[in-house]
């Protein structure tokens, strides 16, 4: 199984080869964004997300849209800290209220799974960047 560090290394590569590809047929941002919507991204990019396949979302949304995926919130790290006598490997950070947990034996993991917050446009217009290890910076611990 591929750790936090490992996706996140592979992903931005994907995404910014993509956005240099996009880039260089002379899309703007506005347009940028909106190829990135999931309709247009199942048929015109099945390899960026294996979920594209079986044209599963990975959240019930009309406009799901996926320049933002995973989240700029989330902060994961490869040295989890002992906190309460559990193993923090990841958490969002600003807290939101959809956000979940996710606990196995000793180790907690931040779920996402109900949250919408980085798939709005209106989230990804304020954040943009077309330098997606830019956006994600402060991802990692
Ligand atoms: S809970 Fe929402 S805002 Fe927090 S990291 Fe997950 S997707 Fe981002």
């Amino acid at each position: 199984m591929m750790t936090y560090a490992q996706w996140f290394t592979m992903h931005g590569n994907k995404h910014r080869e993509l956005v240099q590809r996009l880039l260089s047929k002379g899309l703007a941002q506005e347009e940028i964004i909106a190829y990135f919507r999931f309709e247009n991204m199942v048929e015109k990019e099945k390899d960026f997300c294996e979920l594209y396949a079986t044209q599963t979302k990975c959240h019930e949304m009309d406009d799901l849209n996926c320049y933002l995926c995973a989240c700029p919130n989330f902060r994961f790290t490869q040295n989890p800290k002992l906190k309460e006598e559990k193993l923090i490997h990841s958490h969002c950070d600003i807290d939101s209220k959809d956000g979940k947990i996710f606990e196995h034996e000793k180790n907690v993991h931040q779920d996402c799974s109900g949250c919408l917050v980085p798939h709005h446009e209106s989230y990804i217009t304020k954040h943009f960047d077309t330098e997606w290890f830019q956006v994600m910076k402060a991802c990692e611990d």
